[in-house]
């Protein structure tokens, strides 16, 4: 049985604004499932619907075949989330917080302890435990509420933009705890990110989402395969049309070559590099750079959607 399964699932909410249309994807229990996108993309919507905070208009979700909408307690007990918003009393220690929140989920005591010390040691937060929640930094809480989401041992974790707002070197100590938390047991993660650099680290498949609809799902490797092993990257001085058309007619761009404002991005391909190198000065373009590098999803996300990634979070 798929840990996820969505169908069609839609949300428009009260003024009209289609937050998402109408997107299907299936998760396979213990998969790390990515959401990327930019900012207003829809996926907060979409981790709301699944998470039952947020009311579908159209469409199925089912967590372990448990229906959301007609099941939405049951479809809880199976599943846990990470907000983005705080929701840890900071008054109270980071133990403290754990136990009440182990209690709220009918927790065996002494289950619960067995639970909280072993998630304390996942998680790094030995020192941290006992001290008062409002004395944590940033990255520090955010490992506190993943492991809070973690005492009732859900099936499948939900992480909403789980290192946004976090300075880079924190960022990739969470990315480093996240990635553990795989290793150390089957459960399903659907996380959402507008890092490329997150998903295609954490995620082993990825679901691009653009105006509220998928617009490519695959694994990382497959998405940046599609692109071939090497792009070609001219910024134009001259007309962008005119220098495509000719590399076009040179039989070196192809019909998945992009243009941003005066940056044209060649997939090459079977095409080698300084083939497509030498065939751009034969032409004469009117260019400031040119060169080849690597794929990125980036470049994958551009194609896609017509806007650069992190231009648009
Ligand atoms: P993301 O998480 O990818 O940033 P969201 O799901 O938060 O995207 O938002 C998708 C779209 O839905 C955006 O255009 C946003 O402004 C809109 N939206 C989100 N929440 C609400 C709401 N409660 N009422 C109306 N519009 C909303």
């Amino acid at each position: 049985m798929n840990a996820i399964e969505v169908t069609k699932l839609g949300k428009t909410y009260p003024g009209g604004v289609q937050a998402v249309r109408g997107i299907d994807f299936e998760v396979a229990p213990g998969e790390v499932f990515g959401l990327l996108g930019p900012n207003g993309a829809g996926k907060s919507t979409t981790v709301g619907m699944l998470t039952t905070t947020i009311r579908p208009t159209s469409g199925t979700a089912r967590l372990a075949g448990v229906d959301v909408t007609k099941h939405p307690l049951a479809a809880r007990r199976v599943s846990s989330v990470v907000f983005q918003d705080s929701v840890v009393d900071r008054a109270l220690t980071g133990r403290r917080n754990l136990e009440i929140h182990a209690r709220l989920w009918s927790v065996e005591p002494r289950d619960a302890a067995d639970t909280i010390g072993g998630l304390v040691d996942a998680l790094g937060l030995a020192e941290l435990v006992d001290r008062p929640v409002a004395g944590y930094s940033g990255g520090e809480r955010r490992r506190l509420e993943i492991a809070r989401a973690l005492v009732s041992q859900p099936r499948l974790l939900f992480l909403d933009e789980p290192t946004v707002g976090l300075d880079p070197r924190i960022r990739y100590e969470l990315l480093d705890v996240i990635a553990g938390l795989r290793a150390r047991s089957d459960m399903t993660i659907l996380l959402t990110t507008h890092y490329l650099d997150e998903a295609e680290r954490l995620c082993d498949r990825i679901a691009i989402i653009h105006a509220g609809k998928i617009v490519a799902l695959d694994t990382p490797a497959a998405l940046l395969a599609a692109l071939g092993h090497e792009i070609l990257e001219l910024r134009v001085s001259g007309d962008v049309p005119t220098a495509l058309k000719a590399l076009r007619a040179r039989g070196v761009a192809g019909d998945d070559t992009f243009a941003v404002g005066s940056t044209l991005t060649v997939p090459l391909h079977d095409r080698g590099g300084s083939d497509a190198l030498a065939a751009v000065e034969e032409l004469g373009l009117a260019t400031t750079a040119v060169g080849t590098r690597k794929p990125t999803l980036d470049d994958v996300y551009l194609r896609l959607t017509g806007g650069r990634l992190a231009e648009a979070a």
